[in-house]
This record gives C-alpha cells, structure tokens and sequence, in this order.
C-alpha cells in the first residue's frame, strides 16, 4: 500500500498537482474511514487540488502587490473615522467601482487611515481574483525614471501596467519636475481606462498644480484621474495616529 501511495504521490506530482500529492494520505484515509463513494472520493481530490491553488494564486498575487503593510478593511475601526460610513465602506468593499473602473481618490491628514483603506481595498481585490500593486508616489517616480537602465524597475513597471487596481500613495508629495511630470502622465494615460487607480494625499487636487508646475501636464493628469472618480475626504480632526499613540509619559500626566 505505501509504495502504491507513492506511486500515485508521484504520478500527482508529474500532473503538477503537487498539493493533492502532499495530501494523497489523508485524502485517502478520509475516504476509508467516511466511505466516500468513488465519485465523491474525485470530487473531493479535485475540490482540494482547486482550493490550494486559488490560496497560492491569492498568496503570490499578495506578495507581488507589495503592500507596505498588511491591514485589511475588518481592521479599519469605523467608530474612529466619523467622515466615513459602515455603509459606505461595504460599499467600496464590493468592488462595484473596480468592476466600472472607477478612480478613486482618498484625500485627508497624516494618521486619517487613508493608506489603510488603500490596502485594505486591495486585499479585498485580491481575494477576488484582481491583479493590485501598490506603490508611493516617489516610489514611482524612481521608477520611472530608472525604466530605462534597470530591470528590475522595467519588470516592475510591466507588472503595475498589467495590474487592475494600482495605488498609488502620497501621490504630489513631492514637487516634480518637467521630465518626472512628463513620465507620470504618460503611466497615468497607459492606466486610463484600462485599470482603477486609489490614490491618497493629504492635499487637495487644488494644490497638486503648483506642485507639478506644469499647467498643462496637471490638467491631462487631473482629467485622467478625476474623469470617473470617487473622491472620499478623511476626518480632519480623526488622527488615529495621534490618538493612538504611545507616550514615554505617565498616563495621568497626558494633557489631551
Ligand atoms: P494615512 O492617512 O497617513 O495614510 P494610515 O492609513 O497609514 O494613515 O494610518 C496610520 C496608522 O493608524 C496605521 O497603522 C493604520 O492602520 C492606523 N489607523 C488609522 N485609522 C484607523 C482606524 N480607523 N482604525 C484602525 N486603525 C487605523
Ligand atoms: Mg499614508
């Protein structure tokens, strides 16, 4: 019996069906000790084989993301976050928006929770079978900007260009110049209409004009990312940072 079982546990594997090859044992003694029926016995061999892939294929497409930090949405507190509704995050959590290909633009101070819906969100498109990068806008540009001689930097171009949901964080944190500027837009025209982006930044569409510089690059820009968008603006005085935040000082003595 065990040199048939590996026998099988190599025939699997020659399948590529390494996962049910690891399991063949248990399989099998499950099917003895349950008396599953022949045609239960493939069912339950072919649902297994399914189920570890799609969990190595969420698994890979999480890594690839590269995600600052792992935080999903059911460990957003809403309570905290009064500009934001329980109503509206399940919302978001469906995924109508990445289907239409909406935009959507999450705008508020340092600590509001912006880069947490953001990643949040993109969990959520992952364990939906969406292909999500992540990125910081200065991230990005080095990216950009290295295209050319770097490969790694070309492969990891490619695979946000392919993603359906790509966010950017902090975006127009920094001032650019003409050539960053230039290079943005051109990333921002490939991805109109082909993918949503989630964007966050603590300034309003308004000041990333004087930012950019360029008047007439921002505009394209702005049209691109603004065209079908949802805009959420964070609580101003809703810090989750600063609220939450350790003190090297006694309890008592924290003057709020
Ligand atoms: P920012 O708006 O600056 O991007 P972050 O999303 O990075 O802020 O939030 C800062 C930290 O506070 C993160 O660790 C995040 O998980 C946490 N945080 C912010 N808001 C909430 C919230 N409402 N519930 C739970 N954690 C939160
Ligand atoms: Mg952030």
């Amino acid at each position: 019996m065990t040199t048939t079982v590996h026998i099988l546990q190599e025939q699997l594997r020659h399948l590529r069906m390494t996962e049910t090859a690891n399991e063949l044992p248990v399989l099998l003694r499950n099917a003895e000790t349950m008396s599953w029926t022949y045609q239960e016995f493939m069912q339950e061999i072919l649902l297994f084989e399914m189920k570890r892939r799609e969990e190595k294929n969420v698994e890979k497409r999480l890594k690839l993301a590269k995600f600052p930090y792992h935080k999903t949405l059911d460990e957003f507190n809403i309570e905290e976050q009064e500009s934001l509704s329980k109503r509206q995050i399940n919302q978001l959590r469906e995924l109508n928006w990445l289907e239409q290909q909406y935009n959507i633009i999450l705008l508020g101070p340092p600590g509001a929770g912006k880069t947490h819906i953001g990643i949040g969100l993109g969990i959520e498109a992952i364990s939906k079978g969406y292909k999500v990068s992540f990125s910081s806008m200065g991230e990005l540009v080095h990216l950009l900007k290295t295209e050319e001689y770097i490969r790694k930097s070309q492969m990891q171009l490619k695979r946000i260009k392919e993603s359906d949901l790509v966010i950017i964080d902090d975006l127009m944190y920094l001032a650019m110049d003409q050539r960053e500027a230039n290079l943005f837009f051109h990333l921002i025209n490939h991805l109109y209409e082909r993918s949503s982006i989630i964007s966050t930044s603590n300034k309003g569409p308004e000041e990333w004009v004087e930012l950019m510089g360029d008047q007439g690059i921002t505009t394209a820009i702005l049209d691109r990312l603004l065209h079908r968008v949802e805009v959420i603006q964070l609580n101003e005085n809703d810090s989750y940072r600063l609220k939450h935040r350790f003190t090297i000082f006694e309890k008592e003595s924290v003057q709020t």
